[in-house]
Order: structure tokens, then C-alpha cells, then sequence
């Protein structure tokens, strides 16, 4: 088997290079940062049934620092409450995971050398490019870009503990056009506090516009970064006598709804190490696998995101009076809405008739 070089140690470039070796090939996998994991810009909130998906590759279970068990959705000023009862998310210290998962690589054979950016000329054999939503790869090779991208501002803020294992989500297309705000307690002190807005929208005035509806002052210290919101239209070929891959936020494999990017992104990589030498198949097995979840929360984000906020309160409203909640506190999937097209979502409101009778 040949050279397979990785680029990006985030953990989908991790779990790419541990497939890759596990499938026979001679693995380098490249970091720009001194260390993998730092900076972290990810609030950490992860499905269980994600993280369970990850066991081949990493025990989550010493980098999660909270666990959740539902969410309190406000659609414009309607709230609703979703409690699962039992924990159905955790939240990850993002940067000791990221740093175990590129250990294990290395653990596994992939030999690991951080403070190298990766740019033209990349070196022989076959690239697979995890560099995140701004990937060098990609665009060092021409792939089509990402059509569209949310711009994030996000800042952690003391929290006054009321119910610190639901996830709080502020859905308003005025305040944040085409995404959402958030608060995600990460313990009964500390939360994030974010906002996104479909670029090129302003999150910092996302990020005002939460301060002032939560009434939780920003601090000074702000991160920014960008996620993107739909997958790229090409992610796999042969170009110049070699492969070329792309895997996680640098191939848009993240769930357009929540901007989401580990589980699915980490599921793609590891079949983009598994199929290194052949981009056809990647590009096939990966849409075929997982295109038709990422599709529908892509759908559900485009009808969200049209919505003016009084559709958003009547969709609020509408959703409480058929008790959508206890649907999604029995049904719901964090990470694969099309789990959810089952018989019982059309038996749900006949039952709630059948009960008035
Ligand atoms: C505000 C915010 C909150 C988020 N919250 C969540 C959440 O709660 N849950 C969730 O699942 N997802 C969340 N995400 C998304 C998640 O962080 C990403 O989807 C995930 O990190 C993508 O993993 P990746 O490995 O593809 O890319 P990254 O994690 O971005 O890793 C890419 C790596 O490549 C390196 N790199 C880049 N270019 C080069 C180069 N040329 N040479 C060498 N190295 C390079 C970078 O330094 C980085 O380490 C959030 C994102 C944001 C912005």
C-alpha cells in the first residue's frame, strides 16, 4: 500500500489516518498548531449515540465534562421543552479529545508532525484533506467551494445554574438570520454563549442581539469562527496523477441545522483512510451512508431559516399544541432525523385526538 498524507489533526484528520494505517497504508498525519486540539472553537456538545459510534477510534468517556439530557427551544419568544429524561448528549472537553485521538494515530503507527502548515507543493502519494472549513487542500486543488457558511461568535459567560443539563437554542431570523443562538451549559457555573448568522451576516451584532434578549453581559474575550453549512459538491478525485480527499468541515460533511461537524465528519474520514486510493468509492460510500441525514437537516435548516418570527412562534405554538415534545423526548435523534420518519410521527397526533376522546 502507499503513501497517505493527512492533513489537519482535528479529529477528522485523526480518525482518517488511524482507518488509513488500520487498512495497510504508511500514514503521515500533519498539524499546523504545536498541538492538536488548541485552539478549540467547538462548544463540545455531541450526541451519546455519535460518541458510542467513535468507540474503534477513542473512549470519549474521560473528555466528557457534562451531560445533557434535552433542550429548551425558543422559537422567537415560544418555548418549549424537550427532556429526554436520560442522557442522550455529552459535552466533550474538545481539546483533550482531540489531542487523545492524534495520540492514538500515532499510538497506531501514523507518524505525527505538528507545527507544519501543509501547502503547495504537497509531497508525493495521496492527500486526504481534514483542514477544516477553510481547507488549503481543497482549494490547492481546485475542488468546487462550499456554497454556504454560517460566521460564529461565541464567548463563555457565568451561568446561573437553572437547569444545567438542557441546552438552551434561540431561534429568531431577525436577531440571527439563518441560524441560531445559543447558551450550553458546561457545568452549574459556566456556559457558552454564541451566535451565528448566515454569512455574510455580522455575529457579533448575532451575539449583541442574544446579550440583550438573555440579558447575559459578553465579555471581552470573543471567539469567531466560521462552519460550513452545506457539503461540498465534489469531496474525491484523482487530479495530477494522484487522490485527493477531503474529509469533515473541510468536505462540509456537518449537520446543517446545529453546525454540528464531529459525528458525521469523523464517520466520513474514516472511510475517506479506508478508501485513500480510490475517491470514487469515498465519495459514493460516504453520500450513500450518511448523504441522506445530512440532506434532511439541510432541508429542515432552508424551511427554518425562511421563516419570519412570527412563523417561527406559530411553528413554536403549533408544535407544543401536538405535543411535538414528547414525540422528540421518545423519538428524537440529535444526529439522524431520517430515524425519526417512522410510523409513530403519523400515529403521534391520532393518538393525542384518541386520548381527548
Ligand atoms: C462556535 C462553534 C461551535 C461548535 N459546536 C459544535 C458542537 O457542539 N458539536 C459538534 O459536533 N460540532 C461543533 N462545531 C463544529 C466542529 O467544531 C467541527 O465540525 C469539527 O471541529 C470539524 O472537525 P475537522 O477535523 O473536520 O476540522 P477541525 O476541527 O477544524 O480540524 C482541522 C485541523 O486542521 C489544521 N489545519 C488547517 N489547515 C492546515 C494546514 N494547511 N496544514 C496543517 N494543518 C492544518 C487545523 O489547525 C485543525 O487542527 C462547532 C463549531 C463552531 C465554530
Amino acid at each position: 500500500m502507499g503513501k497517505v498524507h493527512v492533513v489537519g489533526a482535528g479529529p477528522a484528520g485523526s480518525v482518517a489516518a488511524i482507518s488509513a494505517i488500520r487498512s495497510g497504508y504508511d500514514v503521515s498525519l500533519y498539524e499546523e498548531h504545536p498541538c492538536a486540539g488548541v485552539p478549540t472553537n467547538c462548544s463540545g456538545l455531541i450526541s451519546k449515540e455519535g460518541l458510542e459510534s467513535l468507540k474503534g477510534f477513542i473512549d470519549y468517556r474521560k473528555h466528557a465534562i457534562h451531560k445533557m439530557r434535552g433542550a429548551i427551544l425558543d422559537f422567537a419568544g415560544f418555548q418549549l421543552k424537550v427532556d429526554s429524561k436520560k442522557d442522550i448528549a455529552y459535552i466533550l472537553n474538545r481539546a483533550s479529545f482531540d489531542a487523545e485521538l492524534a495520540a492514538n494515530a500515532e499510538r497506531e503507527g501514523a507518524k505525527v508532525i505538528y507545527s507544519k502548515k501543509m501547502e503547495k507543493p504537497f509531497p508525493e502519494g495521496t492527500i486526504i484533506g481534514a483542514d477544516g472549513p477553510n481547507s488549503t487542500v481543497a482549494s490547492s486543488f481546485l475542488f468546487p467551494r462550499i456554497p454556504r457558511f454560517v460566521g460564529t461568535a461565541q464567548a463563555e459567560v457565568r451561568y446561573d445554574g437553572a437547569m444545567p443539563e438542557f441546552a438552551r437554542v434561540f431561534l429568531s431570523n431577525e436577531r440571527f438570520p439563518g441560524f441560531f443562538a445559543w447558551l450550553i451549559p458546561k457545568n452549574e457555573e459556566i456556559a457558552d454563549m454564541g451566535a451565528g448568522c448566515v454569512l455574510p451576516g455580522n455575529p457579533r451584532r448575532a451575539l449583541d442581539s442574544l446579550s440583550k434578549y438573555a440579558g447575559i453581559p459578553i465579555p471581552k474575550e470573543q471567539r469567531h469562527f466560521i462552519i460550513p453549512l452545506m457539503q461540498r459538491p465534489l469531496t474525491a478525485a484523482r487530479i495530477r496523477k494522484r487522490n485527493i480527499l477531503l474529509a469533515g468541515d473541510a468536505a462540509g460533511q456537518v449537520k446543517s441545522t446545529t453546525g454540528g461537524g464531529v459525528v458525521f465528519g469523523t464517520k466520513c474520514a474514516a472511510l475517506a483512510g479506508k478508501y485513500a486510493d480510490f475517491p470514487e468509492r469515498y465519495e459514493q460510500e460516504w453520500k450513500e451512508k450518511y448523504g441522506p441525514d445530512l440532506d434532511a437537516h439541510y432541508r429542515l435548516h432552508k424551511s427554518l431559516c425562511q421563516l419570519n418570527d412570527d412563523s417561527l412562534r406559530t411553528i413554536g405554538s403549533l408544535a407544543s399544541t401536538l405535543q411535538i415534545e414528547r414525540f422528540l423526548e421518545e423519538k428524537g435523534n440529535m444526529d439522524r432525523p431520517t430515524s425519526m420518519l417512522c410510523p409513530e410521527l403519523l400515529l403521534h397526533p391520532l393518538s393525542l385526538l384518541k386520548n381527548r376522546d
